[in-house]
């Protein structure tokens, strides 16, 4: 099958050549005639498949024909993140440049006011993060009467991230009479009943299986005690041991967990950016570029924030935290392993994380065997990421565990004991607070970064640090590419 045989327009398909795509994939091959002839679709698919050309292309083609109003967007796409509305735009950019359409974001951290202006110059094509739309819909800027066309993507993760009702609500605004695409990996009961309510007689697509993880990635479990710290050190020592490690994505279950983890990797010297929903756009975007472009070969992220974006070719993935729920591993694991590339994945699993391992082991049908290579940390050596400034020899406290290396001095400042202290609190057992976009009037976008966000290829500020380790690092051991210099962005 080639894209010639889908029905897409001369100008769809010359912009498919011009990137070098030679066969659809088998969800585009699926989707695409299906759009086109304008049925409703509902596609269970992960992203890497190709999900996103498969709903862009063939509305660029029916996008050809016709003109948008003032107020009044033609289509609209609905998206869990401000990234993924991001990479959509950029698949609009990519394969619509012959065209002149107008394509307009609206999310969260951006101005109204920029974002009201276009939408009064007339939208072929609005993507949107669902509090952000809602919002500008109240205040009257938004009409969504116009919509001729509604792609719901990523449905499931909206569901996790407590969006539903907003989507319920944005269907009633738009006309009975669109064409509704809905994509998600899984079909939880709540994800089936907004299917049966929203959709009309859709064309079902199931490209994968939802709760497979590829065959090329190899998953290992290394056990750790409850403490942050501990887990931090088995981070490290997992880092520097890596075989292959071009670029890796550690994932956390909280916000909260990224913007520590990514200061205290920061001061052991590792070259990493950091990626959550509390962190402004720019940030984000930023962070993303650098890992994407390799600048950064280390990106410590959210569920929320790393789902579904396309980032090719990740060699490694490290659970720091295990997700709670078993689906998010196999996400996660998603990131690593791609079209048919070998891939690591790692997950540091606490004594408190046994449920959901046996979830993930259920749900993927295989056991997770144990990595090789002790990773124990001894008690002197966990006082090194936790312990106040105390009388202790400086040199040889831990190496033991690191099989004999030359000592190195890595310590944990007097903050640490705070740190170790507040991470003992039982959180582990909650559910992680899901991330939502801030809606505006509510939780406003922060306008200065706040203190989380990454100062990437810049010196870190000069100021207190209350939550890491504030003590400079021994950098000797760590491989060069995990150190080098990050260029600052403008
Ligand atoms: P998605 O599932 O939309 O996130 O796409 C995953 C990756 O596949 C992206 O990097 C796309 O650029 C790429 N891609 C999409 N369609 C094709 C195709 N027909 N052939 C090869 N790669 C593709």
């Amino acid at each position: 099958m080639s894209f010639s045989n889908l029905g897409l327009s001369d100008k769809v398909q010359a912009a498919v050549a011009a990137t070098g795509y030679t066969n659809p994939t088998p969800i585009q091959e699926q989707a695409i005639p299906h759009v086109l002839a304008r049925r409703d679709v509902l596609g269970i698919a992960q992203t890497g498949t190709g999900k996103t050309a498969a709903f862009v292309l063939p509305m660029l083609t029916i996008l050809e024909k016709g003109r948008a109003r003032a107020r009044m967007p033609r289509t609209l796409i609905l998206e869990p993140t401000r990234e993924l509305a991001a990479q959509v735009k950029e698949n609009f950019d990519k394969y619509g440049a012959g065209q002149k359409l107008n394509v307009a974001l609206l999310i969260g951290g951006v101005s109204f006011g920029d974002q009201d202006s276009k939408l009064m110059r007339g939208v072929d094509v609005l993507i949107a993060t669902p509090g952000r739309l809602l919002d500008h819909t109240e205040r009257g800027g938004l009409l969504l009467t116009g919509v001729e066309l509604l792609v719901i993507d990523e449905a499931d993760r909206m569901l996790d991230m407590g969006f539903i009702p907003d989507i319920e609500r944005i269907c009633k605004l738009v006309p009975f009479t669109r064409q509704t695409l809905f994509f998600t990996a899984t079909m939880p009961p709540e994800i089936s009943r907004i299917t049966e309510a929203f959709l009309h007689n859709p064309a079902r697509i199931e490209v994968s299986k939802p709760a497979t993880t590829a065959v090329t990635v190899t998953q290992s479990q290394v056990p750790a005690g409850r403490e942050p710290h501990e887990k931090r050190e088995i981070l490290r020592r997992l880092l520097r041991d890596a075989k292959d490690l071009n670029n890796a994505i550690i994932f956390c279950n909280r916000k909260r967990e990224v913007a520590v983890l990514h200061k205290s990797l920061q001061k052991h010297g590792f070259s990493v950016g950091a990626l959550h929903g509390d962190m402004d756009q720019s940030a984000r975007m930023a962070a993303l570029d650098q890992f994407r472009k390799g600048e950064l070969p280390l990106l410590v992220a959210s569920d929320v924030a790393a789902r579904g974006l396309d980032i090719p070719a990740v060699s490694h993935v490290f659970n720091f935290d295990v997700p709670h729920h078993p689906d998010d591993y196999v996400h996660r694991i998603g990131r690593t392993g791609r079209a048919g590339r070998t891939g690591t994945a790692i997950s540091i699993v606490t004594p408190l994380d046994s449920k959901s391992m046996a979830a993930i082991e259920k749900l993927i049908g295989q056991q997770i065997p144990r990595a090789e290579g002790d990773y124990t940390v001894h008690s002197e050596a966990s006082d090194e990421d936790a312990a106040p400034r105390r009388s202790r020899s400086r040199e040889g406290s831990r190496d033991g565990a690191r099989g004999g290396r030359k000592p190195r001095r890595e310590r944990e400042p007097r903050h640490g004991e705070r740190e170790a202290r507040q991470d003992r609190e039982p959180r582990q057992e909650r559910e992680p607070k899901p991330e939502r976009e801030p809606r505006h009037g509510r939780n406003p976008a922060p306008q200065a970064a706040p203190s989380h966000v990454p100062s990437i290829g810049r010196a870190e500020p000069r100021r207190p640090q209350r939550e890491v380790d504030h003590e400079p690092a021994d950098h000797s051991h760590l491989p060069a590419f995990l150190l080098r210099p990050v260029r600052a962005r403008a």
